[in-house]
């Protein structure tokens, strides 16, 4: 019994070195440690043996057993191994196409951006950019919006200190540039302007275009021969244009503008709210006390500006009615332009 527990021991091992495949191995784990294997047969004819011998043999063949199974776990561990490089090494298929990275756009405010700029410099305007983080002179003082102006109750202002702000047009750019500059100026000031204020056509920061032209002998007329030519390119179609009165510190005359609506030509529909008419921009001839700030005799010069909102622009463009949508960075929704 004691040989036979013996030459088994040796047998497997011997056997085992020799195992380079799975399927071998399992042929193994059959024959020596299966259920119906040699290594149970021993163990049931350990009942046979004399009750003297029994647990020195028991013990003997418990411990060979564990010993065997401990090298198969080995060899399977080691097998695996192999099978799983092997594998790897198999599974690149130089045949594939390669993935190509995504192709990025620009995003629409961006687009309409652009497009905004280069409608105004095909006219002969240049553009100009000025800071984000604005002094109090220049957002509101230079534009006659002293403190205390009923008209800054307009401008929901996000302040960084006493007399610094985050510009709340894009306006500031009017009195830096006729402050550096003297005329006949033709300019245009694209960027972000921000105003504490968040609903479904507000978000606190937006696009604005600010545009102004000074000469002499500027009229109303050519304000209005400019706006009609950007608005015939921009939307494509030739609108017909309507100047409401309005009121703006630093213009005088001031006008809202209104476009016929872009959607249903002014026949009335949802997105007019039945009126037939779309306001676009703000504008009016440069206020007399503007200029004196600057330096530029008002008998002498007359001028004109506008500022229109870019994602206001979009939204007519492309039928969106939330305003939201830009700023969510959903590509669904950005990659359609
Ligand atoms: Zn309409």
């Amino acid at each position: 019994m004691e040989q036979t527990i013996v030459r088994l021991r040796d047998e497997a091992t011997q056997q085992l070195t020799q195992i380079s495949n799975a399927a071998d191995l399992e042929e193994f784990r059959i024959r020596y440690l299966g259920r119906k294997g040699l290594f149970g047969t021993i163990m049931r004819e350990l009942g046979t043996v004399s009750a003297e011998e029994r647990p020195r043999l028991g013990q003997l063949a418990n411990s060979v057993k564990a010993a065997i199974e401990d090298l198969f776990a080995e060899k399977q561990t080691a097998l695996a191994g192999d099978t799983r490089t092997k594998k790897g090494q198999g599974s690149i298929d130089i045949s594939l196409p390669g993935r190509y990275p995504e192709q990025g756009r620009l995003h629409p405010v961006t687009q309409i951006m652009n497009e905004v700029c280069a409608i105004f410099e095909a006219l002969g305007f240049s553009v100009a950019e000025g800071p984000d983080v604005e002094q109090d002179h220049y957002n509101f003082e230079a534009l006659n919006i002293p403190a205390h102006h009923p008209a800054r109750d307009m401008h929901d202002s996000f302040y960084v200190s006493e007399s610094i702000l985050l510009r709340t047009h894009t306006s500031p750019m009017q009195a830096r540039i006729m402050e550096a500059c003297q005329p006949p100026l033709r300019v245009i000031a694209p960027g972000k302007v921000y105003r504490c204020d968040s609903d479904i056509t507000h978000t606190p920061m937006f696009h604005q275009v600010e545009g102004f032209l000074v000469d002499t002998k500027v009229s109303f007329a050519d304000l209005k021969g400019v706006l009609t030519i950007f608005t015939q390119k921009m939307f494509a179609k030739d609108l017909a244009l309507r100047f409401r009165p309005s009121f703006f510190p630093f213009t005088e005359p001031s006008a809202e503008v209104d476009i016929a609506c872009v959607i249903c030509g002014g026949a009335g529909c949802r997105v007019c709210k039945q009126t037939g008419w779309l306001e676009i921009l703000g504008a009016g001839m440069i206020d007399p006390e503007v200029f004196r700030m600057v330096g530029y005799d008002p008998e002498v010069y007359s001028g004109f500006a506008f500022g229109l909102g870019i994602e206001r622009i979009a939204m007519l463009k492309y039928g969106i009615n939330d305003i939201r949508l830009y700023y969510e960075n959903d590509l669904r929704f950005l990659s359609q332009f």
